[in-house]
């Protein structure tokens, strides 16, 4: 890593420490030639190749421009998304691969966003599942009746 002051070509290591959500490293550094002090950060590489087949780097705010669409009007923040955002990388990042697609991306979205909130959830399903027909969204929400249902027995127990 060069010197952003100098250009020398080495540097070192003063302080290290992981970001809150633990998915990137911060690193204090010095210049052992003009004594300059900068940071960097360092994160695992994260790919998304997209239907195009074009790779681009896995983007929070990718995924939260996607989920936003289908937020308008109901009541999700801001905090809402990026904290899902950051689930839907957490989740992408546990499966341990350094390339995903986008539809692996739209799966793990589904889960935390159905927690969010269940219109915004089935707007993003009928998109990313090409519903096609009423029956699809009649599937979807009886799906979400039942789990109500289980929830609700299980609030009993
Ligand atoms: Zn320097």
């Amino acid at each position: 890593m060069h010197c952003p002051f100098c250009r020398h070509s080495d540097s070192r290591v003063i302080d290290s420490r992981t970001s809150d959500d633990g998915l990137s490293i911060r690193r204090r550094r010095q210049c052992p030639e003009c004594g300059g002090r900068f940071s960097t950060i360092e994160t695992a590489s994260l790919n998304v190749i997209k239907r195009s087949g074009v790779i681009e780097p896995f983007s929070r705010e990718k995924v939260m421009s996607g989920v936003r669409k289908a937020c308008q009007g109901r009541p999700v923040t801001e905090a809402d998304l990026a904290v899902l955002a950051q689930a839907v990388e957490e989740a992408v990042r546990q499966t341990g691969s350094s390339q995903i697609d986008t539809n692996e991306i739209g799966l793990a979205i589904l889960g935390p966003l159905r927690d969010l909130d269940e219109v915004a959830y089935l707007r993003f399903a009928s998109v990313y599942q090409a519903f096609d027909s009423l029956e699809d969204f009649e599937a979807s929400i009886s799906q979400l009746r039942a789990d109500h249902v289980a929830r609700a027995v299980d609030g009993d127990s």
